[in-house]
Order: structure tokens, then sequence, then C-alpha cells
């Protein structure tokens, strides 16, 4: 008898699990995929939308591109409700049912309760985000030459709240592309603005999941760019260009990005636990993998990056095949292949099978391990090429509404 396998998903965990599956397309097996948007999203890149690298679409994959073979239903559109114990879920007005069910519906921007968060920053979760942060840096330039020039204030401070792997990327390269952009203002010689880039950080250092040489590298490199680092700071609330700490004390910011943490997209906000095969506890035939689940017996929870996804995917496609022939389940078990950040232009911290990198060697396997993450060599080479070309001249500074 035919089985329905039904991904929620199109991020790295639902796109690489369908990607097992279609190998083994047949007529006795029908794999949808549902997800929200027509495309496949490389967060790790995103940054560089945001800083004028790389251009949106350099970033996403159509998934119906990725899935041009065949063997995969595409269905867009938002999971409004899934019914586990009677086995559909409901899209849109439309219900569709299930054999077997994969939950990789990813995280979302977590404020923390924190008042004013959502209204006065931007995230960095989606190409929207991305490009709202981009149009906002140039439509700031903008203002100070055309309305601004009896401004008393001639700082302008852009901040970024969080200091993990997300916000030391985008602060390195918003450094980067406000330098370039600053060249092209100050020519008119009508602008005297300078800029600061403040990077806020609760904990006392940045990036605590890295090893502290590569910390104090990272530090290093960021300190010597016109960024401010401020380790401690627990923000209370946020304003209309305003920024409190505990203390009450006040930043005034020109732009305010949020990259200070994520929550699993569920109904809860919580982590669907699931045990070592990935099924949902109590299901066996639901699986929950990557930002949004998690193995209920581990002490510490699976890290939410791509790399965990990805290879859970490989595990998710296997068991629920297994679970249709009748065969063995195999475990997850997770090892990190590594950690690695990049710092801007020719710079990168990492540690790779626990061998440590810095500087240009670190950038370059960074941007190659992540050229190769992509499903088509049409994407591969459109960043090679964007990169080359904004290695020798300045990033476009088209203000797109
Ligand atoms: C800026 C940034 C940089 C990052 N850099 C790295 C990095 O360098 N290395 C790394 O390993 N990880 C990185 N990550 C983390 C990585 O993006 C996530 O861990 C990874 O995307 C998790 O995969 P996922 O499949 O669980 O979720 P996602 O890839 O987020 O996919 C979830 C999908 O589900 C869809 N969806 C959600 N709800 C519904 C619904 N109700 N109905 C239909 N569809 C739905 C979403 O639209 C999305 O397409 C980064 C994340 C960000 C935001």
């Amino acid at each position: 008898m035919k089985k329905r396998i039904v991904i929620i998903g199109g991020g790295f965990g639902g796109v690489y699990t369908a990607k097992h599956l279609a190998r083994h397309a047949s007529r006795n097996l029908e794999i949808i995929l549902i997800s929200e948007r027509n495309y496949f999203l490389f967060t790790p890149l995103l940054h560089e939308v945001a800083t004028g690298s790389l251009s949106p679409t350099s970033v996403t994959e159509p998934l119906r591109e990725i899935f041009r073979k065949g063997g995969v239903k595409i269905k867009i559109g938002r999971v409004s409700e899934i019914n586990k114990d009677d086995g559909f879920v409901i899209l849109d007005a439309e219900q569709i049912k299930f054999d077997y069910l994969v939950i990789a519906t990813g995280a979302k921007m977590n404020d923390f309760g924190l008042p004013g968060v959502l209204e006065n920053t931007i995230g960095l979760k989606s190409l929207e985000d991305a490009i709202e942060i981009r149009k906002k840096v140039i439509e700031i330039y903008e203002r100070e030459l055309t309305e601004a020039l009896n401004r008393k204030e001639k700082l302008l401070n852009l901040v970024i709240i969080g200091g993990g792997p997300t916000g030391v990327e985008l602060a390195a390269e918003l450094d980067d592309f406000v330098s370039e952009i600053e060249n092209d203002y100050k020519k008119s010689k009508r602008s005297s603005l300078r800029t600061k880039i403040y990077l806020i950080n609760s904990a006392d250092e940045l990036l605590v999941q890295f090893p502290k040489s590569l910390r104090d590298e990272a530090r290093r490199v960021l300190e010597k760019k016109r960024i401010g680092i401020l380790n401690n700071f627990y923000v209370s609330k946020v304003e209309k260009g305003k920024i409190f700490n505990r203390e009450d004390e006040e930043i005034r910011a020109d732009l305010i990005v949020w990259t200070a943490g994520v929550m699993p997209n569920t109904k809860n906000g919580q982590r669907v636990l699931t045990n070592e095969k990935l099924q949902v506890l109590g299901y066996e035939n639901i699986f929950a993998m990557g930002d949004m689940g998690n193995i209920s017996k581990l002490t510490n929870p699976l890290p939410m990056l791509a790399q965990v996804a990805v290879a859970e995917a490989p595990v998710v496609a296997n068991n629920i095949l297994a679970l249709i022939n009748k065969k063995p389940l195999r475990d997850f078990n997770y090892q990190s292949k590594g950690l690695l950040v990049s710092l801007g232009k020719f710079k990168a911290v990492g540690q790779i099978s626990g061998i440590t990198v810095t500087g240009f060697l670190a950038w370059f396997i960074w941007r190659t391990i992540y050229l190769f993450k992509f499903n088509s060599w049409k994407k591969r080479f459109r960043i090679m090429f964007e990169w080359t070309i904004s290695l020798f001249s300045p990033r476009d500074i088209t203000q797109v509404k």
C-alpha cells in the first residue's frame, strides 16, 4: 500500500530529509514537503546580504529547482495544526493525511519577553530581515546628506544586540560595509559624520561556545575595527532609537539589530522531545528535528545549528524507510564538525576537528565550506562570482524600497 510522508519545513532539516528520501522514491512512496516560502534559505550567509556583499537571491534556492528531478511534491503555505493522534495536518483549508510526519519548523526570534524588542529592533532570521538591515543602513546615510546638515549629533550609532556568532559576524561585516559607504558619502564633502558600531553582549565575553584563544582573537580583530564591545550589558527594554540596561543606562542608536536569541517555532515555544531515533515521544511515526527538536535523554541539548539538522536528515530518512520495511532503526549521535566565524574581509576564527584556525586560512576555509553546502552549482558559481567582484570593488549601495 502507498505510504505518505509529510515533511513540514523547507529549511535545512526538511530539505535534506526530503533529498535523502527522494533517492528511494517509488510508486509506493509519496513525499510531500510543506514550506511557508518557496525557497530554501541559506542562513549562514544572511549577514552578507545585510551588508551588501551578496545579493538576496544568492542565498536562496527555489524548492522546485532543488527537487526538479521529481520524487517530492511541494506545497507552499503555513501549517496551522498538527493532529498527531488522527494523523493529519491542516494547511490553509486543506487537511493532509500522513502515514509518517517529519516536523522541521526551525526557530524564530526570541525577545525573552523584553519590552519594545519586537517593535524597535530588526532580527536576522529571514531574507526580509537582511534586506531591511541593508536598506536601513543606506537610508541613514542618505538622510544625513539630504536633510540632516544641521544635525548637531555627528556620531551615528549602529547597535547589534547579541554576542554569539551571528552578532559577531554581522558586526564585523557591518564595519566593512560602513567604511565603504562612508567613502562614497564623504566624497561629497558635505558630511562629517562618524560611525560607531556597538556589540552588546549579556555574557562577560563574546562567542562563549568557542575556546578562549579564539574568543581572544575574535575580540582583538573586532576591537581593531570601530566596534565597541559592551560585555555584561543586560538589555532591559528597547525604545525607538534607545536601548536600556538593568541599571537604566541608555544607549542612543540609529540602527538596532537583535541577534540575542532564538526559540523553537512551536506553539509553546519549547523544543519537541524525541528519543535517540528522533521519534517524537509517544509517536512512532512522527519525527522532530533541527532547531525545534531535541533528544530528551541528552544532558546538553543539541545545538541549534544547521550542521545538526543536516546530520539528522539521513537518520530520519533511514528510520522512516526502516519502519516501512520493518527493519531496525538507527540512533542519532551528534559529532560536531567544528565551528567557524567570519570576522569581515580575509579574517575568521574557528576550530575544525579540534584544530584551531585563524586569519586568512580560517576565512578561506569558511568560504569554501559554505560554498559547497549549496545544493546547486548554479548558486555556488554565482556566489563565487559575487565574492570575487566584492574583493575588487565597493559594495552596491542601491537603496531598494
Ligand atoms: C543569521 C544566522 C546565521 C546562522 N549561521 C549558522 C552557521 O554558520 N552554521 C550553522 O550550523 N548554523 C547556523 N545558523 C543556524 C541554522 O540556520 C539553523 O540551525 C538551521 O536553519 C536549522 O534548520 P531547521 O530545518 O531546523 O530550520 P530552518 O532552516 O529555519 O527551516 C525551518 C523552515 O520551516 C518553515 N516553517 C516554519 N513553520 C512552518 C509552518 N507552520 N508551516 C510551514 N512551514 C513552516 C520555515 O519557513 C523554514 O523554511 C544560523 C542561523 C541564523 C539565523
